[in-house]
């Protein structure tokens, strides 16, 4: 994906979250009060209070093709468990009751924050393109870090995990290809 391809491309995925969350809002529940024992210990108050869980049927995926970024349809495609916008994630319904899916889109609240969202997408989309989706770098840290919350009991600091794996973005989170301005 150009710089160019991505302007034109970020106002459309930008409008779709917008619309997408605002249908959801009403049943949008902040994740401090779904129970969960562990997240406590290795989320901040603070991002439980205002992170957001949203059970759904069918989690619902950006149209990307239709946008006019080719290349993703395997994504597009993808039964998805979760997808998080924002500091609010979608929940496939029948694993709502996970605490290590809800422990995975926490930490992609976490990166939208980091980040904020034109680099947080920027960067997703850039890392579908160039690894696929298991290896592509925001993921990456995803798994590594819910992988450890599910093989190890001692509890850890995901914001203070996640600072090193953010800062070794490229660009810190802009991908090479975005901010080289080649076309
Ligand atoms: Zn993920």
């Amino acid at each position: 994906m150009t710089k160019q391809q991505y302007r034109v491309v970020y106002p459309l995925l930008a409008g779709w979250i917008q619309k997408t969350l605002a249908e959801h809002s009403t049943v949008a529940r902040p994740v401090a009060s779904l129970g969960f024992r562990r997240l406590p210990l290795y989320y901040d108050e603070e991002l439980l209070a205002v992170a957001k869980a949203v059970p759904v049927a069918k989690v619902p995926v950006p149209p990307l093709s239709a946008m006019g970024l080719t290349g993703l349809d395997a994504f597009e495609r993808m039964e998805m468990g979760g997808m998080t916008f924002f500091d609010t994630y979608f929940v496939r319904a029948d694993l709502a009751g996970v605490e290590s899916l809800h422990f995975h889109e926490l930490i992609h609240v976490v990166q939208w924050r980091a980040l904020g969202s034109e680099k947080f997408l920027a960067c997703y989309a850039d890392g579908l393109e160039r690894f696929g989706y298991l290896r592509s770098p925001l993921e990456l840290m995803a798994f590594r870090l819910q992988r450890r919350f599910e093989r190890e009991a001692e509890p850890f600091s995901v914001e203070a995990a996640c600072q090193e794996p953010l800062q070794e973005l490229p660009n810190n989170g802009r991908p090479r290809r975005y901010t080289s301005g080649r076309a």
